[in-house]
């Protein structure tokens, strides 16, 4: 950083005042519609669509105020300022609305990726939309044959003049049916080993051959979608990386997606479910199912804060391991597999707490009322992002240095790899 910028930068104080003056001037108090997400059912989708909207003009509006992408470079509409500016925005909005549902995947881990290996031409185009609120992005990685499997990609993408096109399926993409754009990893040479035929790609949600089907849960919730492609055109301008190298692109893409809400590129307001503190929740829970005072729910009360406590201070110490390099990239492993088991645990205490009424609930029974549907997707956050499993070999085998899964397939040409034994996992 040269000493003109560090001269020129806005102080974290000076940027807090005006964040904060601008927050309470403008900004309403948090939206309870704000995770709901995949975890409950939304409404009709005529109010999901006017919710996301709502989301991008919210975006649109931090852009304008000089509040978006604030670790974003100028050059690309954004900040160019320090996490330290970034943690106190995210301090400053705490209990207000701001456009949450758009951090992620859109701004992690996609336009990371694309700050990392986009070209100049592929970040002037996008990463200033992304900051308005224009495009919203998501991240196709994920198919029918093997989700962990990440590096066993069978989506393929052959060359066709200036064009590649694309044919296979994707599943499990959050929100594909109300976004504009998508990183997609695809199969661009079967005659290598796996990780060495791999090839990023940026492509449109509503281009020709692009069928996205919505997957109902368990829960109501229709956001989840499977996208099928039929000889999609994308020009080799929208390719990400080098041809073939797309597991560089990939493994960055993977660490950007484990950092979330330790990343500087994400506004997560300070309290937030993913950042902050589930208490409140948690006490309106025990409150209204009467199970406040009882020595069981103290307990349990106990058990979540002591959960919490100890999850900020890894998240915090694994974050600062990583940004002055005395811990790798690879730890932010330890971080998604503490946040994952500490999330699970949470919902299951709050359900302890209603009993079978959590289970059966009409309008007046208050919190209460949601928690059988967070109880159903209680193991969402254990798999959302590379499940806790995965997270759990990579610790394993690129935290602690033990040996390594034995398998053949580093060697082999993909196409002859026998398809039950791609389970080398991400
Ligand atoms: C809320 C949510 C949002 C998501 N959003 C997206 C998205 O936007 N885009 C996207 O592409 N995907 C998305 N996913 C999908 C997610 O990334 C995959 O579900 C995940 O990678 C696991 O893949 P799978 O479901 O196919 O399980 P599988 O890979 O079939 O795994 C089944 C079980 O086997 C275990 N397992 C598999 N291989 C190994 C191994 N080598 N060692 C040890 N255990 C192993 C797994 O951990 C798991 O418990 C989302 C998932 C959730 C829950």
């Amino acid at each position: 950083m040269s000493t003109q910028t560090v001269v020129d930068m806005e102080s974290v104080e000076h940027f807090r005042t005006r964040a904060r003056d601008w927050i309470r001037d403008n900004l309403g108090p948090t939206d309870p519609k704000a995770n709901i997400g995949v975890m409950r059912a939304e409404g009709p989708d005529e109010d999901e669509l006017a919710y996301v909207a709502e989301q991008r003009a919210l975006q649109r509006r931090l852009f304008d105020a000089g509040l978006a992408g604030i670790c974003f470079p100028r050059e690309y509409g954004g900040q160019g300022l320090t996490r330290a500016h970034q943690r106190a925005l995210n301090e400053e909005l705490a209990g207000y609305a701001y456009a949450e549902r758009l951090q992620s995947p859109t701004f992690v881990p996609c336009a990371a990726v694309l700050l990392e290996f986009g070209t100049e031409e592929q970040k002037q185009r996008h990463i200033p939309a992304i900051l308005k609120g224009e495009e919203i992005w998501m991240q196709m990685l994920s198919e029918p044959s093997g989700g962990s499997d990440v590096a066993g990609a069978v989506t393929s993408a052959v060359r066709d003049g200036d064009d590649w096109v694309l044919n296979g399926s994707k599943i499990w993409t959050t929100g594909a049916w109300w976004s504009d754009w998508a990183l997609c990893l695809a199969r661009t040479n079967w005659d290598v080993p796996k990780h060495r035929g791999l090839t990023v790609f940026m492509v449109p949600l509503d281009c020709v051959g692009m069928e996205v089907n919505r997957i109902e849960l368990l829960s109501g919730s229709r956001e989840f979608c499977q996208e099928f492609m039929t000889d999609v055109r994308v020009p080799d301008s929208d390719r990400i990386g080098e041809i073939n190298d797309g597991w560089t692109v990939g493994t960055r893409w993977m660490f950007h997606e484990r950092m979330l809400s330790n990343s500087p590129y994400a506004t997560m307001a300070a309290g937030s479910t993913q950042r902050g503190t589930k208490m409140p929740e948690l006490l309106a829970v025990a409150r209204d199912a009467g199970r406040l005072n009882d020595p069981v729910s103290r307990d349990l009360i106990g058990e979540a804060r002591m959960l919490e406590l100890a999850n900020n201070a890894l998240q915090h110490r694994v974050v600062q391991g990583i940004t002055t390099g005395v811990m790798s990239d690879q730890a932010a492993s330890i971080a998604r597999l503490m946040a994952g088991l500490m999330s699970t645990r949470l919902v299951t205490i709050i359900y302890e707490f209603t009993g079978p009424a959590g289970a059966a609930w009409d309008d007046d029974d208050g919190t209460v009322g949601d928690c059988a549907t967070d109880y159903l997707g209680q193991q969402v956050w254990c798999i959302a992002g590379g499940t806790t499993e995965m997270a759990r070999n990579a610790i394993s085998e690129r935290v602690l240095g033990m040996p390594r899964e034995r398998t053949h397939e580093q060697n082999i040409a993909f196409r002859d790899i026998p398809k039950s034994r791609s389970t080398s996992g991400s």
